[in-house]
């Protein structure tokens, strides 16, 4: 079955995120359980990104003690 008769034959639709089930157009998911998973992905994302800042930050810092270091040791 080609893509265009799928359209024809489902009409306008969107895919659910989770797992790409036909689902009317505009919703996001298919099911309760693709919303959870879904939003379950998305904290797991935040959390992903508040480790990548908490070690840009670390690092930041740790620059700083090694140019204060060379410093102190440098005198
Ligand atoms: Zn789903």
């Amino acid at each position: 079955m080609s893509k265009k008769s799928y359209e024809e034959r489902w009409g306008p639709h969107s895919h659910c995120v989770i797992c790409g089930n036909a689902i009317p157009e505009g919703e996001k998911y298919c099911s309760e359980i693709c919303k959870t998973k879904y939003e379950e992905n998305l904290k797991n994302a935040r959390r992903q990104q508040k480790i990548s800042y908490f070690f840009i930050a670390a690092m930041g810092v740790l620059l700083v003690v090694m140019f204060l270091l060379s410093f102190l040791l440098g005198q």
